[in-house]
C-alpha cells in the first residue's frame, strides 16, 4: 500500500487534521513484475538460439567448413535454430495481438465437425511420421454421420483461430506422446456449449504443474520442449483464443499415462 499524507493547518500553522490517502498498488506491482519477468523470459528464449547459431557459424569459419559432413550437420543446426526463432517471434506477435485485443475475430457460423476433420487431416502425416495414431471420433453418444455435411454441430467462431487452437493442442499431443501411442479427438455436447477434447496416451503431466500450464513460457520439462521445437507459448495462445470466444480451457492428466486437454465453445 502506498500512503500519502497531507496536513491541514489552521491560521497559526498548527496541524489540526490530515488527509490520508491509501493507494492499493499491489495490482500495479504485480503487473510490473509480470512485465519484467516476461521481458527476461523473451530475452532468454531468444539468446539460446542466437548463441547456438553464432557458435556453430564461428566453428564453421574456423575450419569446420572444410569437412563437408561436419559442415552439413552444423548448418542443419543453424537452420533449425533460425526456424525456432522465427516461430518464437511469430508466436510472440500473435500472443501480443490477441492480448491487446487488436485481433478482431473474424466470426462466421461454421460446422465444428468439419473444422476438426480438416485440421486432423492436416496433422495426420505429422502424427504418422511420429508413429502415433490420430483420429477424430465424432460427437460422444451419437452414431457418427457418414459425412460431416449432415452434422448440425455449429459454432460462431473465427475458423482460423479455432483451427490454431486445435493445431497447438494436437501438435503438443504428438510431441509429448511416444511412438505407438494414440490421440483421439471428439466433441461432447452440453445444453449451452460444445466441448472439444484432445486426448493422448503420452507422458502425462504431474499434478503440481497443472495450475501453471497455460502461463507463457511455462514448461514441465525444458529439455523435452526444446527438443520438440516448442516455444513455451502454445498453451498461452490456446487459452487466449478460447477465452476471446467466451470459452474455457481444461486439462485432466495422469502423470505417465496421458493427458486430456479440452475447450468449450458456445453453441449457436
Ligand atoms: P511448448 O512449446 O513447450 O510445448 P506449450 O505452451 O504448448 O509449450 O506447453 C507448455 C508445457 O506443457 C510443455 O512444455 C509441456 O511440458 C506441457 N504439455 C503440453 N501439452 C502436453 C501434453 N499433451 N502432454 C504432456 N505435456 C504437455
Amino acid at each position: 500500500v502506498e500512503v500519502n499524507i497531507t496536513p491541514i493547518l489552521d491560521v497559526y500553522q498548527n496541524v489540526i487534521a490530515a488527509v490520508v490517502v491509501l493507494h492499493d498498488v499491489s495490482e500495479w506491482r504485480r503487473m510490473e513484475r509480470m512485465r519484467s519477468e516476461f521481458v527476461a523470459n523473451v530475452s532468454h528464449e531468444l539468446r539460446t538460439p542466437v548463441t547456438a547459431v553464432k557458435g556453430f557459424a564461428e566453428t564453421l569459419l574456423d575450419g569446420a567448413l572444410n569437412d563437408p559432413e561436419t559442415a552439413k550437420a552444423f548448418i542443419t543446426i543453424i537452420n533449425d535454430e533460425s526456424e525456432r526463432m522465427t516461430r518464437l517471434i511469430a508466436d510472440l506477435l500473435d500472443l501480443s495481438r490477441i492480448e491487446s485485443k487488436q485481433t478482431i475475430l473474424d466470426k462466421v457460423t461454421i460446422n465444428l465437425e468439419q473444422l476438426i476433420e480438416d485440421t486432423v487431416y492436416k496433422l495426420e502425416h505429422h502424427a504418422q511420421r511420429a508413429g502415433i495414431a490420430l483420429a477424430y471420433r465424432g460427437v460422444l453418444g451419437r452414431a457418427s454421420s457418414d459425412t460431416s455435411l449432415e452434422s448440425d454441430v455449429c459454432v460462431h467462431v473465427d475458423p482460423d483461430r479455432i483451427s490454431q487452437v486445435l493445431i497447438n493442442l494436437i501438435s503438443n499431443a504428438i510431441a509429448y506422446t511416444g511412438e505407438g501411442g494414440s490421440i483421439e479427438v471428439w466433441i461432447e455436447e452440453q445444453p449451452d456449449t460444445y466441448t472439444v477434447h484432445v486426448k493422448d496416451t503420452g507422458i502425462g503431466i504431474p499434478e503440481s504443474d497443472i495450475p501453471r500450464l497455460f502461463e507463457r513460457f511455462y514448461r514441465v520439462d525444458k529439455t523435452r520442449s526444446r527438443k520438440s521445437g516448442g516455444t513455451g507459448l502454445g498453451l498461452a495462445i490456446v487459452k487466449h483464443i478460447v477465452e476471446a470466444h467466451k470459452g474455457k480451457v481444461h486439462v485432466y492428466s495422469v502423470y505417465g499415462k496421458g493427458s486430456d486437454f479440452s475447450f468449450t465453445l458456445p453453441r449457436v
